[in-house]
C-alpha cells in the first residue's frame, strides 16, 4: 500500500519543515458567543496534546469561519486570535449563508496553510478526541476520514427514528451519502482542492465528498449534547436540508413520475374492464362509460408525457452544474 508522506509547510512562507503533518481544525460559527469560549480553549487543548506527543506539527491551527453572525462571536474570535496568533484564525463572512457555505469558506481558506483540515461544529457535540484516529487514518493513506455517530442514545427516540427514516429515504431518491455521518470529517489538502472544483452554488457537502473519490476510511464517536448555546437546526431546517440534498443529487423523482404514468396506463386495462362490465350489464348512466375512459386513459398520458419531459430536464439538471466529470488519483505518465 502506498503511504503518502505528510508534508509540513511553513504557514507564512509554505515552505516544507518536516515530516509531521499540520492539521488545520476549521470550525463553522454562527451566533456562538456563548459555546466558543468553552470549545475553542478544549480544541486548541487537543491540538497541544498531539503536538506534544510528536502526532502533528506545532503550526497545527484553528480556523473558525463566522458565517455573518450578529451577535458577540466574531469578537470572541478575535481575542482567541490575540492570544494565540499562531493557533487560533479566523474569517468573517459578510453575511448569513448557511453552515455548508461557512464550512466550505473556511476549508478553501485552511487548505493553502495546512495538509489535513478537520470540520468541527463549534457545540463539540462531535467528540475531539476523534481527531487522533482521523489523523492516524490520515497518515496510513486515507485523504477522507469521515466521523461516523456510533450511536444515537443522546438523541430522543423522535430524533433518531426520524433520522434513520431520512438516511433510507434519501438513499432511495438516489442520493449517496455515508449513513450517520454529519460534517465531522477529515480532508487532505489534495481532497480539498478537488472539492473546490465542485461549482455548484445549492451546496451539499455530504453529498459531494463521496463524488470526489480518493482513499477513504471511517471513525466512529459516540455524539454528546451541545456544550452551549442553542441548535440552530431546527425540525423545519433540517427537513430543507435535506430536500435540498436530494433535490441537488438526483433527477430520480422525475424519472419517477414517468413510471407512474405507466403504472396508470396498466391500471387503465382494469379499469376499461370494470367499466366495460358496468355498461355492458345497463349498470351506468349516460355519458359516465366515455367519461370514465377518456379521464383514466388522459390521466396516464399526461403523467407520461411529463415524465418524458422530466427527462430532458434531468439532464439539463446535470449539466448546468459543471460538477468535474473526473479526477485523476495517480498517474504514470
Ligand atoms: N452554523 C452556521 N451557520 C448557520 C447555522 C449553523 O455556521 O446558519 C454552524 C453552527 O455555529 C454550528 C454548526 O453550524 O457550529 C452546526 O449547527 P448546530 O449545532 O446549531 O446544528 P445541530 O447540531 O443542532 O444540527
Ligand atoms: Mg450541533
Amino acid at each position: 500500500m502506498e503511504i503518502k508522506q505528510p508534508l509540513t509547510v511553513d504557514p507564512q512562507t509554505d515552505r516544507i519543515l518536516s515530516d509531521l503533518p499540520v492539521i488545520a481544525v476549521v470550525v463553522p460559527c454562527y451566533k456562538e458567543e456563548q459555546a466558543l469560549p468553552i470549545s475553542l480553549p478544549s480544541l486548541i487543548q487537543m491540538l497541544d496534546r498531539m503536538s506534544a506527543d510528536g502526532m502533528i506539527s506545532e503550526h497545527s491551527f484553528v480556523l473558525c469561519s463566522d458565517d455573518g453572525s450578529t451577535d458577540g462571536t466574531w469578537c470572541v474570535i478575535s481575542e482567541f486570535h490575540k492570544a494565540a496568533p499562531g493557533r487560533v484564525k479566523g474569517i468573517h463572512l459578510a453575511h448569513n449563508r448557511g453552515h455548508q457555505y461557512a464550512l466550505l469558506a473556511g476549508l478553501l481558506a485552511a487548505a493553502p496553510m495546512c495538509d489535513a483540515a478537520i470540520s468541527i461544529d463549534a457545540d463539540l457535540q462531535d467528540d475531539p478526541a476523534a481527531m487522533r484516529q482521523m489523523i492516524e487514518q490520515f497518515k496510513a493513506g486515507a485523504e477522507i476520514v469521515y466521523g461516523v455517530r456510533s450511536s444515537r442514545e443522546s438523541d430522543t427516540w423522535f430524533k433518531r427514528n426520524t433520522a434513520h427514516a431520512f438516511y433510507s429515504f434519501q438513499r432511495h431518491m438516489g442520493l449517496d451519502t455515508v449513513y450517520d455521518h454529519a460534517d465531522y470529517r477529515l480532508m487532505s489538502r489534495r481532497a480539498i482542492e478537488l472539492l473546490a472544483a465542485y461549482g455548484e452554488s445549492n451546496l451539499f457537502l455530504r453529498g459531494i465528498i463521496p463524488q470526489i473519490g480518493l482513499k477513504t476510511a471511517v471513525v466512529t464517536y459516540e455524539r454528546s449534547s451541545r456544550v452551549a448555546g442553542e441548535s440552530k437546526y431546527p425540525l423545519a431546517k433540517m427537513l430543507s436540508f435535506s430536500i435540498d440534498g436530494i433535490t441537488s443529487f438526483s433527477s430520480r423523482p422525475l424519472r419517477m413520475i414517468f413510471f407512474v404514468g405507466i403504472a396508470l396506463l396498466i391500471l387503465d386495462v382494469a379499469m376499461a374492464l370494470y367499466v366495460f362490465t358496468s355498461y355492458f350489464g345497463h349498470d351506468t348512466i349516460p355519458g359516465w362509460t366515455s367519461l370514465m375512459l377518456s379521464t383514466w386513459f388522459l390521466g396516464s398520458l399526461i403523467l407520461i408525457a411529463l415524465g418524458v419531459v422530466g427527462e430532458y430536464i434531468g439532464k439539463i439538471f446535470i449539466e448546468v452544474k459543471h460538477r468535474p466529470r473526473f479526477a485523476i488519483d495517480k498517474d504514470l505518465l
